[in-house]
């Protein structure tokens, strides 16, 4: 374990994004990391691997530099890189949430909560628990008892928030998301929304997952990377699956994107139905000319066939 995973992001002012970007990608290359961040006038949004001293060394620059002042990285052991290349993109949002009005977190969002406060409040019978994240990050892991809005975008939690509003609008809000940049952004839209009592998971739940007091408990299953890891263990007092395979409901983590790429779903799948559908989420997509299953495996034309009629055993 001689690389590390940096998660971590910070609302400030950054004057010119994209000069930032260029500069930054170049100190990023010279050490050697490997990750995706964005920039944008209102701030950074990174996760990066690298070796324990590149790591190092990139923190304590981001710290230094008072733009960052306060910035706090999750960190996470690692056995090698969890991205194949380096990327800095300058953005309009460090996390898209597309509103025609902004939230400026510096200026409104909720309170937040330390993990034990947050534990406290998953059984809090006042409380709603929302998951700011996507439908697939969820059906990995989540808190237990948290609600799920069936989303695949997070620009999309605006409007799921509309459609369900009378659902809470007189309890308390708690959310909750990875790293904690989601909820900073969507809890201040909430209070906007005419919420009183929002509140949100300080550090998200990479943060939780790592405290001393609260050691993730009460997570179910994984948490969702956005890595080539996938998923990363958060409760260390029990472990739990709730993921569900998608074509027979059994125990499953193992997610795959689905084999058509105009598709490309994300599903979780066991390797033995993988094989079985051709690494397809339906029918259609299974059949497809493009599908990749069928040209990595390079599978006949008859043997396509015969696997697709396994779809009409489906219910
Ligand atoms: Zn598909």
């Amino acid at each position: 374990m001689d690389y590390r995973v940096l998660l971590y992001y910070k609302y400030t002012t950054i004057e010119d994004p994209e000069t930032f970007a260029t500069e930054h990608l170049d100190f990023c290359k010279d050490l050697e990391l490997k990750g995706r961040i964005l920039v944008s006038t209102e701030g950074i949004n990174g996760t990066v691997s690298g070796t324990i001293e590149a790591t190092d060394k990139y923190m304590d620059a981001l710290k230094s530099d008072p733009r960052f002042e306060g910035i706090t990285f999750k960190i996470d052991e690692a056995d090698g890189h969890a991205f194949k290349k380096m990327h800095v993109r300058p953005r309009k949002e460090i996390v898209a949430l597309d509103l025609n009005e902004d939230i400026n977190p510096k200026e409104l969002t909720g309170n937040y909560l330390s993990p034990e406060e947050f534990r406290e409040a998953l059984f809090d019978d006042e409380t709603v628990v929302i998951d700011a994240r996507n439908d697939y990050e969820y059906d990995l892991g989540h808190f237990r008892g948290a609600i799920r809005p069936n989303i695949t975008r997070f620009r999309d939690l605006p409007d799921w928030i509309k459609e369900n509003k009378d659902q809470f609008m007189d309890k308390k809000i708690v959310t909750y998301c990875t790293g904690g940049i989601r909820c900073e952004k969507f809890s201040g839209y909430l209070l906007r929304e005419g919420f009183e009592n929002v509140s949100q998971l300080e550090g998200g739940i990479a943060t939780y997952g790592k405290d001393p007091e609260t050691k993730g408990e009460y997570w179910d299953g994984k948490m969702y990377v956005f890595d080539e890891r996938i998923s990363v263990d958060v409760n260390q007092v029990e472990k739990t699956v709730v993921g569900k395979e998608w074509f027979d409901g059994t125990p499953c983590e193992r997610y795959i994107n689905c084999s058509n790429p105009e598709c490309n779903r994300q599903i979780l799948v066991s390797e033995e139905n993988e094989a079985r559908y051709l690494g397809a989420c339906c029918h259609e997509c299974a059949e497809h000319e493009s599908n990749r299953y069928v040209k990595k495996h390079n599978i006949s034309d008859e043997e396509k066939a015969k696997r697709l009629e396994n779809f009409k055993q489906l219910v």
